[in-house]
């Protein structure tokens, strides 16, 4: 286990926290290594988090070290393994998410941004109690093939292929969220319908990146 990877899940922890995103011990992270995972551990304040506090956990659950590994672990472990493509987890507490989380709604094509997950809509999983078996499978169903959903009356789970892409999903999602109770608040939002959609993932399959000589800006 490298100490950058410890000290990268640190500061992911860190940066949650900085943006509001989570406090105390609500939330959690995660990152991929070799045979498991790097997580965070159970029921301890960022603030009083070190880098040796972070639980190396195998794949088959098991755990080496002081301290227990985050109550969502499955929810981890299982996403790496539905995901292999994936490298990092992101579970917030934030308000907005929360707020929609506990509505039971899923967010809605209501801005094309929520292809950003990589679908039309970003699913709220069905509540289940938190650090079980079948909140983990819940989260599961709810992501499909995307990359984020809400979990009902709990939270947010955002998924990337690094921390910093997870973290800037959990910073949009929860934006999207925050977006969306305000239109609600205001009246009801005009849904983009499924062409609408199609397109703008269409977009984001290159979105960011040069696609030859003709680029304005190519690198
Ligand atoms: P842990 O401290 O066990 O990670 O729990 C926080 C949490 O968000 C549970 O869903
Ligand atoms: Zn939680």
């Amino acid at each position: 286990m490298t100490a950058s990877l410890r000290r990268e899940l640190l500061d992911a922890c860190r940066e949650l926290d900085d943006r509001g995103l989570n406090r105390g011990t609500s939330g959690n992270c995660s990152v991929r290594v070799d045979g498991g995972l790097l997580i965070t551990p159970s029921g301890i304040p960022t603030r009083d988090l070190s880098a040796d506090a972070l639980v190396p956990m195998a794949d088959d659950g098991t755990w080496v070290g002081d301290e227990a590994p985050s109550s969502e672990w499955r929810i981890h472990r299982d996403a790496y393994r539905h995901r292999p493509d994936l490298d990092a987890v992101v579970h917030t507490h934030s308000t907005h998410a929360v707020a929609v989380a506990c509505l039971r709604r899923d967010i809605p094509p209501f801005h094309y941004m929520v292809a950003t997950a990589g679908g039309d809509i970003i699913r709220c999983a069905d509540y289940a109690l938190f650090g079980t078996e079948e909140l983990s499978r819940n989260a599961l169903a709810a992501l499909g093939d995307r990359r984020a959903c809400l979990l009902a009356n709990h939270g947010m789970l955002a998924l990337g292929a690094t921390m910093p892409a997870a973290i800037a999903l959990a910073i949009e999602i929860e934006a999207l969220c925050e977006q969306y109770l305000v239109a609600c608040s205001a009246g009801e939002p005009v849904l983009l319908d499924d062409t609408q959609m199609a397109e703008a993932l269409e977009r984001f399959a290159t979105y960011g990146r040069p696609t030859g000589p003709e680029e304005p800006h190519g690198r």
